[in-house]
């Protein structure tokens, strides 16, 4: 390729062939040079690269741009669902106000999801999504699966069935919330888009399966639903698409297959879909060259499984740094349910003071604050001898991996907001001291209610508890108090010992202890087995 000029000055860019010129003996005697005028190609090609990079530039502002929006909105999503998380335990007896609020709870678990959706397809298309494998127990993921969409399936009479390889191994180094969210969405649908017969998810594997082996895993999920049009099979896994004609009483976005597809093909691996409209669909996952993990690997995961169900922090001070009132009290609301102390802080600057002054066991920080903000406060933090070693906590409402990884260097862990209970309680547990509370209690009711209840129970003990202990027990659900709660538990262990149910007495002996301690969460648990049991026997 070289450049000329015309006699005008335009500028020419030629390309050039040549072809050796023989004589009848075959022997070279020159060089025939033929060149072509590529001007008007090469200023496309160059057109185009540069609109495909104006294009790249844009898709990389776009997911900044998303960045900063779910910053936005997720730290005011926050205010309104820790607030109404809160106002529904104090209305649990008033079933107008408790409908608005789950109205209120409903939209904004909607609003939440519909953000992180958005979020997750940016930032699978900006690749900055990063595939975590850890050990994995696929088929208890299956069996999660099923768990979350039970009630649905139950309501729908569907026949769900799961069916797995004899040969799946225990383990498979996975990215569980990935692959949990794939399967989500694929059953999900299934179920959504089945009115009669059944769903079925079933697993195998391919490959010689042994330690440290690759295996390839395929799982798929088959309904007997509406199923889809041939010709808009290709469509449904675009962004905001939904099968043409499809009735609006089927609620979604049209992001689940678009996320379901990145992420799929992110893990390595292929999804394709079969379907007969009226007669069903089957989407196929393929996920190749799965490892199979060391057996030491996978004790920890197994630990996991929801560990942090009942844990209690033995009084330990935890310095809360947050300018935002809203942010402060629902996260102050979780840790006190959690049995810790809490001190406040409104800036880096107060939170150094106070870590003199208090000495906290950890500390929980914002990072957007005025005075000093939360990063330069733990850098001076981190930088003195004298309290280097207390965990600091990030709090950020940042959702892309490398605002993330600018924290990992000088924070000790990082936690979300809006701040989920169950994540604040595993983070916490990371670094400070816990106790379990037992989840079953007078010996094991088959229910795992806290009460064994008595087979039958006489009839004046019955109108007893009509007119004198449930009334007693309304009032404290209304507004929980210490008095009204251990009245409450006076009366009826009185009227136990009278009708000898020593079921009931430990029953009281228990709600008496966690009064005593006010362990919040605790006190709900038992309020609430009680409720059930009030429930059973007035429905009876
Ligand atoms: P959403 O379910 O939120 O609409 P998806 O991306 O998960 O979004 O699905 C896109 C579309 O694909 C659905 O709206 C539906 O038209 C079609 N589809 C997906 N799964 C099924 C299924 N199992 N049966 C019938 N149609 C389906």
């Amino acid at each position: 390729e070289w450049v000329t000029y015309k006699d005008n000055g335009e500028r020419v860019m030629l390309e050039t062939t040549k072809t050796p010129l023989r004589d009848e003996n075959g022997k070279i005697f020159g060089v025939l040079g033929v060149a072509y005028d590529i001007t008007k190609r090469t200023e496309r090609e160059d057109a185009l690269r540069e609109a495909k990079q104006e294009a790249e530039r844009a898709n990389r502002l776009k997911s900044e741009f998303l960045a900063n929006m779910s910053h936005e909105i997720r730290t005011p999503m926050n205010a309104v669902m820790g607030y109404s998380e809160i106002l529904a335990k104090k209305l649990k007896n008033n079933p107008e106000y408790l409908s608005y609020i789950e109205g209120i709870n409903k939209s904004g678990k909607n609003l939440i999801s519909l953000i992180n959706d958005i979020l997750d397809l940016s930032k699978i298309e900006a690749r900055k999504l990063e595939i975590v494998p850890v050990p994995v127990d696929f088929e208890t993921i299956l069996n999660d699966i099923q768990e979350i969409f039970a009630a649905t399936i139950e309501s729908k009479h569907l026949d769900f069935t799961i069916n797995t390889d004899k040969r799946l191994p225990k383990a498979l180094m996975l990215d569980k919330t990935r692959i949990r969210q794939v399967l989500f969405n694929l059953v999900g649908n299934a179920i959504k888009f089945t009115e009669k017969g059944s769903v079925a998810v079933s697993a195998r594997i391919e490959g010689v399966a042994s330690v440290k082996s690759k295996i390839d895993l395929y799982f798929e999920v088959e309904d007997t639903g509406i199923g889809i049009p041939k010709q808009q099979l290709s469509e449904i896994f675009k962004a905001f698409r939904q099968a043409r004609g499809q009735s609006s009483k089927f609620e979604g976005t049209g992001l689940g297959l678009a996320i379901s597809k990145r992420l799929v093909e992110a893990m390595g691996g292929t999804i394709t879909v079969e379907s007969k409209p009226g007669k069903g669909s089957i989407f196929r996952v393929h996920l190749k060259g799965v490892i199979i993990p060391s057996a030491d690997s996978i004790e920890t995961t197994k630990d996991d499984k929801n560990s942090e169900q009942g844990v209690l922090f033995n009084s330990p001070l935890i310095l809360l740094v947050d300018d935002v009132e809203s942010n402060i009290e629902i996260v102050k609301e979780q840790l006190s349910e959690l049995r810790c102390s809490v001190e406040l802080a409104r800036n880096g600057k107060e939170a150094i003071e106070m870590i003199e002054k208090k000495k906290p066991d950890l500390i929980i920080m914002d990072i957007q604050m005025p005075v000093l903000n939360g990063y330069e406060a733990t850098r001076i933090l981190k930088a003195d001898i004298r309290f280097k070693h207390i965990p600091v906590i990030a709090l950020t409402a940042l959702a892309m991996k490398e605002q993330k990884d600018k924290y990992k260097d000088i924070f000790d862990d990082y936690l979300n907001k809006p701040t989920k209970q169950n994540k604040l309680v595993l983070t916490l547990m990371k670094f400070l001291p816990y106790e379990k509370e037992q989840r079953k209690i007078g010996g094991g009711s088959a229910n795992g209610s806290d009460i064994e209840l008595p087979d039958k129970l006489p009839n004046e003990f019955i109108d007893v508890l009509k007119a004198e202990i449930f009334p007693l027990f309304n009032d404290l659900t209304d507004f929980f108090d210490t008095e009204d709660s251990l009245n409450f538990i006076g009366r009826l262990s009185e009227q136990a010992k009278i009708y000898n149910f020593p079921e009931f007495e430990d029953y009281c002996s228990k709600l008496g202890a966690a009064t005593k301690k006010m362990q919040i969460k605790r006190i709900n648990q038992l309020l609430n087995s009680f409720k059930e049991f009030k429930n059973n026997l007035l429905h009876d």
